[in-house]
């Protein structure tokens, strides 16, 4: 069973992960998630766990004591892949969520503020992930992603594990548009195509259509 461990300043939010899909897939043992919260390792007297940065500028830096010995404390044998959700990091997409998926445990650590002293970063984290050219206020929408996308790979949580082949991306193309009754909508009719019962002919379609909306949409998947 794949683990997520998550170091994070607010563990509260994590509840949300308790709903729906992935609330089931940890009912069913698909993946377990255990939530840190890394004040509870700040040896400051006020659990602080930021200060500012050295060098002048803007905002706070989230000081490494409390950091590392959390870090240390949750992956004392240094099993774990440990990612730091970073804008920085390696731009997320579906070849690293299907490699991160074949990970036994991922501690997954969370940056406030302007992100986490360098220093945590050499000392205690394997790889830096950012789930797109923005900036987010916390490192935990993007924990949010990773798991959710993550754990659509594992053995269970999906009821048809074919939902995972035929979808955007895994072929290098973006979905074919879906349709489901009623027929005609609102004056809108589904593809004839749809409706012939000729898996083959209803094949093509799909894949043209695919290739269409990613030349549109997406040239650069064509070109990866
Ligand atoms: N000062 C940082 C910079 O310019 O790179 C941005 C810090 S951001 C306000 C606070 C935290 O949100 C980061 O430490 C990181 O954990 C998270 N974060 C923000 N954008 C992200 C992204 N695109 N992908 C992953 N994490 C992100």
């Amino acid at each position: 069973m794949m683990i997520f461990d998550v170091l994070t300043l607010f563990p509260e939010i994590y509840s949300v992960l308790s709903e729906s899909v992935l609330g089931r897939a940890q009912n069913d043992n698909a993946f377990k998630l255990n939530v840190y919260n890394l004040r509870d390792y700040s040896k400051d007297k006020h659990k602080k766990c930021d200060d500012t940065p050295y060098g002048g500028g803007v905002g706070m830096v989230m000081t490494p004591q409390p950091l590392h010995d959390a870090i240390t404390a949750i992956d004392p044998e240094r099993k774990a892949h440990r990612i730091y959700l970073s804008p920085k990091g390696t731009l997320l997409n579906q070849r690293h969520v299907i490699r991160l998926s074949k990970i036994q445990q991922v501690l997954l650590v969370n940056g406030y503020y302007e992100g986490l002293d360098e220093r945590i970063i050499a000392l205690d984290i394997d790889e830096e992930i950012s789930i797109g050219d923005y900036v987010l206020t916390s490192g935990d929408f993007a924990s949010f992603v990773l798991i959710s996308t993550i754990s659509r790979y594992l053995p269970g949580v999906l009821g048809n594990a074919d939902s995972t082949i035929d979808e955007s991306f895994s072929n290098g193309l973006l979905e074919y548009p879906q349709y489901t009754r009623p027929r005609n909508f609102l004056g809108l009719n589904v593809p004839e195509v749809l409706l012939s019962g000729n898996h083959k002919k209803i094949s093509d379609w799909r894949l043209a259509q695919s290739n269409q909306i990613t030349q549109i949409r997406r040239p650069d998947l064509l070109s990866d």
